[in-house]
């Protein structure tokens, strides 16, 4: 046991050591996953734009012709196997990517997570071919990114297509670093990145830092996904996408695909059990072993209120369907897109800290999903925006009163390091900040900022704050200064840059 839950509201960045479970006796579990109401068809037709109807069975209605603004998204094709004792995958990957920026790209980069120390996996790569022709990478950054040098530089709006063959090792020990995110423990096989991941390409550059093992990794343009996952027939598999299911006697395969995403996470476990509701039109499941049934049931009934506040503050989740999965993470939950992480045992252990990580996650769907931003380098854009979003279950559930002990909350971890060394900038890299510090500034301080612009808006303007920077900014990529021009616009440059200078910008 290495950390103990010192923070009740700390979420990604502080992690919880979850009570230890003993791994459960394989069960045999048929496919309690109903399938997708609409049947997928059965051929892929990648890179086809006739095809991105393939795409809509993840969107509710109202939302299914937004799929055709993603013809020159990335588009995965992904055919998965998960070996029998879950310590290894082996897979088939095919990227079309379209170089939608405006100057022309002489190389093309691959995230590769799973080589990252606090991923604590191999992924190697047993063959690469771009347009049909092998071509070797050039491995970096501790072989957590791979550089594609392309025989003739990419133009913009020319698209290149690269097939990839791949096997993974995953980690069936905890990981030390991190967060224990991914691999085999506890009977549950949780893969995020676990697949070679395209990066964003934008003024910087492409976007390839290693991300430090106490903050998120991924930092990714909005992307269509087609995965076809066999594993074991008694597996239950939980995914960003929505799945139907084809079982046959040793494996069973799930056919899944996503709406418009940017990361697409698996977990699986063949001791799930699933408790299932719908809110707006969304189906929400809850993915639980049997001994947390209190945790799977509670947490559902969170992800049902949390998706309704948010959806009627701020603007509406699209997607048929959002997964709260527990894992034996060491983190109280990490947000994927289409799918909540939550600690495995972290309801018996703080049921506060459970409910209010739970919501906190859910309005990462908003802050990081749907509106993307650099999580590794403005974390606050994405952490202090959440958590203070997060105020608006609150005050759905339980009223004024709720939000004020939630801001003391805030304040009290900002506390920690106020008038200390410690107080720093809120708008660093996560890199610049010890983990206790990002705690208390990135989640504290500069969530305070928000709390301040809420204040000096009231709960309407705030709200119509949010409505704006959604609709502009969904399925793309914000900025700080994005978010700030629609600010200036409710609460006056005057009025924010004070604002700015009191919370974000002076140490
Ligand atoms: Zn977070």
């Amino acid at each position: 046991m290495r950390r103990l839950c010192l923070l009740l509201l700390a979420f990604v960045c502080a992690a919880c050591t979850s009570a230890p479970v003993a791994p459960a006796p394989l069960t045999s579990t048929s496919s309690a996953f109903a399938p997708a109401s609409t049947p997928l068809p059965t051929t892929a037709a990648l890179a086809n734009p006739s095809g991105l109807e393939l795409y809509q069975v993840a969107m509710k209605p109202e939302f299914a012709a937004e799929v055709d603004r993603f013809g020159n998204a990335p588009q995965y094709q992904i055919d998965l196997t998960v070996a029998p004792d879950h310590a290894s995958y082996s897979a088939k990957q095919k990227v079309r990517y379209t170089n939608e920026e405006s100057v022309p790209l002489k190389e093309v980069y691959f995230r590769l997570f799973p080589n990252s120390e606090a991923y604590g996996g191999q992924l190697e790569i047993e063959s690469l071919r771009a347009n049909g022709v092998d071509v070797t990478p050039k491995y970096e950054l501790d072989e957590t990114a791979m550089k594609i040098e392309l025989a003739q530089p990419l133009k913009p709006g020319e698209a290149i297509e690269f097939e990839l063959d791949y096997t993974v090792q995953v980690p069936t020990q905890e990981v030390e670093l991190g967060y224990n995110r991914f691999g085999w423990h506890n009977n549950v096989l949780a893969l995020p990145g676990f697949f070679p991941l395209i990066p964003v390409y934008d003024d910087e550059g492409w976007n390839v830092e290693v991300a430090p093992p106490q903050g998120d990794t991924v930092f990714s343009d909005t992307a269509l996904f087609q995965v076809n996952i066999t594993a074991p027939a008694e597996d239950v598999v939980a995914t960003s996408g929505v799945c139907d299911v084809t079982p046959s006697d040793q494996t069973t395969m799930w056919r899944c695909v996503s709406g418009p995403m940017r990361d697409f996470m698996i977990a699986l476990s063949p001791d799930y059990q699933i408790e299932s509701d719908t809110i707006d039109g969304v189906k929400v499941n809850s993915y639980y072993r049997e001994e947390l049934a209190e945790e799977g049931e509670r947490g559902l009934q969170v992800v049902v209120d949390a998706l309704r506040a948010y959806n009627q503050h701020i603007g509406e989740y699209p997607f048929t369907e959002l997964d709260l999965v527990a894992t034996p993470t060491t983190a109280g939950g990490i947000e994927y897109p289409g799918l909540v992480v939550i600690a495995e045992g972290l309801f018996n252990m703080s049921p506060t800290f459970y409910e209010s990580a739970t919501a906190h996650e859910v309005a990462h769907q908003w802050w990081y999903s749907l509106v993307g931003n650099d999580q590794i380098d403005e974390p606050w854009l994405d952490e202090a925006l959440t958590q203070f979003t997060t105020t608006l279950y609150y005050r759905e559930r339980s009223g004024p009163a709720a939000l004020e002990g939630y801001i003391e909350n805030l304040k009290d971890r900002y506390d920690r390091v106020k008038g200390t060394s410690g107080d720093k900038r809120a708008d660093l890299p996560v890199s610049d900040y010890s983990e206790s510090e990002y705690g208390a500034i990135v989640y504290g301080k500069a969530a305070l900022f928000f709390n301040a612009l809420y204040e000096a808006l009231g709960a309407e303007k705030f709200d119509q704050l949010l409505q704006e920077y959604y609709t502009t900014y969904r399925y793309g990529v914000a900025y700080p200064q994005d978010f700030l021009a629609i600010a200036a616009k409710y609460a006056g440059q005057d009025k924010l840059e004070e604002l700015l200078k009191e919370w974000i910008a002076t140490p």
